[in-house]
């Protein structure tokens, strides 16, 4: 046996150890109270706080990102989530009674919500802390045991949740194990009781079938081209300076980030000036002052530069104009936030997902030709509208499919843990935040209940020969 295979054997027994130690310790968990959750759940609060330099630190040192997004987007996220779970988890983990038919008189029904067990939770580089630990405050409320695998192109992030988790649970309960792609497989070869992934629609479907073989159930957080709807109506000031603020914020790596825009052709010009300005103001006048900018971070690896550069070239090659920005600096792994417009159908920029700062702009004449454009591509994760007009984005509403939608805003639909929060199809399967998320993590069980001393189901025992039974059937099918 080589070295390299006696090391992935050894990694694999230590996966299997800690495995089976959670699988033991799952009931005692599972057992536990809303007072016993929430403690630890206040545990991981107060260890966020406590970390919050070495957070900002790590976010730092892998994307160059600045303290002030770290603090909104990665720590106040999480608390935020963790504050709502405090307040409500009592009521979700309360059984819910339910209605008895009448047939069934005698007895009583509720539903039991019961943790699933132990679950993997798989996380993506972009907002390291916020994807990795706000899935975990979903598992912890419903009473689950889980391991964290965090994405291995954020090193100092993971280095850092590993210790927040290590602050506030045994290995038994929640353990992170960080790793590249070999580690994430081979924690899929694990019988989980439910995964919950976050990541790209083409690794979703390998942890798809991953799951298949354990029949484990899923949760998939995926990507997508998120669409920007801007009609005549809009109010532009508010259009551009939100659309720059989410295609800048974590140079556009996010998966709610504004992917492209439709702007009714009457505004292209308008807008495109407005966004100029919002860049300019958010990071800099000059394209000098903006690659200086301390609140504008870089692309996370060499590969993920080359491939963002590379819709850039492509857009460029087959004759897109270039109205803002277009910098790239590969050494820093830096592209400025770059404005697109009159980009060819066959530009690549237009299939893939872009996740970074460039932003394609397209025009449409009526508003059903905007419909038609969203609908011919896979569901979005995320759907934008700015209109000032009711009939206008009820419209996108009703004749359109998304995960979730904003409007006259960006983002807002993330931030509400009283919202679902998930994907259709290609952009997921699935939702959390909230209420939703305990759900996601939780088996909700149905317990019916017999306590009549003479329950109606005697009447329905072999043998079938009664006349009166009989008409009792008869008279349940029309009536009961
Ligand atoms: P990714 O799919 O490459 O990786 C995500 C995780 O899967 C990582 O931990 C990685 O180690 C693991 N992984 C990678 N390849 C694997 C394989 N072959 N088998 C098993 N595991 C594997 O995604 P990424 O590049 O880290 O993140 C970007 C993507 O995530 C984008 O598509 C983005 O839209 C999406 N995303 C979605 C959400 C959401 O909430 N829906 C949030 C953030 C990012």
């Amino acid at each position: 046996m080589d070295s390299v295979t006696l090391h992935a054997d050894t990694w694999h027994a230590h996966l299997d150890v800690l495995f089976q130690r959670q699988r033991q310790h799952q009931y005692a968990i599972a057992r536990t109270t809303a007072r016993e959750r929430r403690a630890k759940l206040r545990a991981l609060h107060a260890a966020l706080i406590r970390n919050r330099k070495a957070i900002q630190d790590a976010m730092w040192a892998d994307f160059r990102k600045s303290p002030m997004e770290t603090d909104v987007t990665e720590i106040a996220a999480t608390t935020g989530e963790i504050r709502h779970a405090l307040r409500y988890l009592s009521t979700w983990m309360a059984p819910r009674r339910v209605g008895v038919r009448l047939p069934l008189i005698g007895s009583s029904a509720w539903i039991h919500y019961e943790p699933k067990g132990v679950c993997l939770i798989v996380a993506p580089w972009n907002y390291p802390f916020n994807l990795s630990l706000i899935p975990l405050v979903s598992a912890v409320a419903a009473g689950n045991c889980a391991i964290i695998k965090p994405s291995e192109h954020a090193p100092h992030s993971a280095r850092v949740i590993k210790a927040i988790v290590g602050e506030c649970f045994s290995e038994d309960e929640v353990a992170v194990v960080e790793g590249d792609v070999e580690v994430a497989q081979a924690l899929l070869g694990f019988p989980f009781d439910h995964i919950f992934f976050t990541g790209s629609p083409a690794v979703g479907k390998i942890v798809m079938a991953a799951a298949a073989k354990h029949l484990s159930s899923i949760t998939l957080e995926l990507g997508g081209k998120s669409p920007v709807v801007v009609d005549e109506t809009a109010d532009l000031e508010r259009a551009a300076s939100r659309i720059a603020w989410m295609k800048g914020m974590n140079s556009g790596q996010i998966c709610i980030a504004p992917d492209y825009v439709l702007v009714q052709e009457s505004l292209q010009e308008a807008l495109v000036e407005r966004l100029e300005h919002y860049f300019r103001q958010y990071y800099g006048g000059t394209p000098e002052a903006r690659q200086q900018s301390p609140d504008y971070p870089r692309l996370i690896h060499d590969r993920h530069f080359s491939f963002v550069k590379g819709l850039l070239d492509d857009a460029v090659h087959r004759g897109a104009t270039v109205r803002f920005g277009g910098r790239a600096v590969a050494e820093e792994r830096y592209i400025e936030p770059t404005v697109l417009t009159y980009v060819p159908e066959d530009a690549a920029i237009w299939e893939a997902e872009i996740f970074g700062p460039l932003l394609p702009i397209r025009t449409y004449r009526t508003l059903p030709e905007a419909i038609a454009y969203i609908n011919a591509h896979p569901k979005p994760l995320a759907l934008y509208i700015f209109s000032r007009k009711h009939a206008h984005w009820q419209r996108v509403l009703d004749d359109t499919r998304s995960g979730g939608v904003c409007i006259n805003e960006c983002g807002l639909q993330f931030f509400n843990p009283s919202l679902p929060f998930g994907g259709q199809n290609h952009s997921g399967i699935g939702r959390y935040h909230g209420e939703w998320g305990f759900l996601e993590f939780s088996h909700a069980r149905g317990v019916a209940r017999q306590h009549s001393p003479w329950p109606t189901t005697s009447l329905f025992l072999p043998p079938y020969r009664s006349a009166f039974v009989r008409q009792a059937v008869n008279w349940l099918i029309r009536w009961l």
